[in-house]
């Protein structure tokens, strides 16, 4: 089964509207030709409509950094999945600094998933285990926890347009990262086959999965020629239009479609 390889990066709170227009007026030649590989970008909220603006009828897609379960109503600073429709295909659900700062909870970012596939947005959704868990060895069991919670009732067909971003969460920001036989093992071992418990084994196969957590140029070759990894969610190194292109370059390269 050949999956499409999907780099996506995420802006985190970095670049105003104007200066993310700039970014992707800088990125869309660089990035346009690199074909086969599904490159997206996620910025900052106030920036998706001059992105998504600027984007069109490039290759470039576009994600949002998070979104609501609730279609509407009063939660003030929220945004719902009804008002991101038409500017974004992507939405990052789960990611560890909105469940560090924000207290989101497997529960919740099975709701946003939820909410966001009936807005027909695709979710990322992100998992990953802290420094103890990994140091305690129980990666593989807090991960594929994760999994069954973040997926539950999630229907069959709904499965294979949802992607998967396995960071763990001591390697965000850090320079550190698992090695890549590690990251595949764990994507294998929790994501994969628990996906494939849950909808069989067809289905996870179709499901995309990331590595993310200081994903660099120099790292990346490693953890794309990785099996079961399909792509990368990246944070620093996306904000750097040199680094950004080099990442999809090398995920093409690693994946034989260069
Ligand atoms: C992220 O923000 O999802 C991320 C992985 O950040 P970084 O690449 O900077 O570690």
């Amino acid at each position: 089964m050949s999956r499409i390889p999907i780099v996506a990066g995420n802006w985190k709170m970095y670049k105003t509207p104007s200066e993310a227009v700039d970014f992707v007026t800088s990125l869309i030649p660089e990035l346009s030709p690199l074909d086969g590989v599904e490159r997206v970008i996620c910025p900052p909220f106030l920036a998706i409509p001059g992105v998504s603006a600027k984007v069109a009828g490039s290759p470039i897609q576009v994600g949002a950094q998070n979104v609501h379960w609730q279609k509407e109503g009063a939660f003030t600073s929220d945004i719902a999945p009804a008002m991101l429709k038409g500017l974004v295909e992507y939405v990052i659900v789960g990611h560890s600094e909105v469940r560090q700062y924000h207290g989101d909870t497997d529960e919740r970012v099975n709701m946003r998933a939820k909410a966001a596939l009936e807005a027909g947005l695709k979710p990322i959704i992100a998992v990953g285990e802290s420094v103890d868990t990994y140091r305690a060895g129980q990666t593989e069991t807090f991960v594929g926890a994760q999994i069954r919670a973040c997926f539950a009732g999630i229907p069959q067909e709904a499965v294979s347009s949802i992607v998967v971003a396995y960071e763990p969460l001591w390697a965000i920001g850090t320079g550190l990262t698992p090695t890549a036989e590690e990251a595949n093992q764990i994507i294998k071992n929790a994501i994969r086959n628990v996906l494939a418990s849950l909808y069989g084994e067809d289905a996870a196969q179709q499901v995309r999965i990331q590595y993310g957590g200081s994903v660099k140029p120099d790292n990346m070759k490693g953890f794309m020629s990785q099996p079961d990894i399909d792509g990368a969610l990246v944070g620093g190194a996306s904000l750097k239009v040199n680094d950004f292109v080099t990442l999809v370059k090398l995920a093409r390269e690693a994946k034989g479609l260069a």
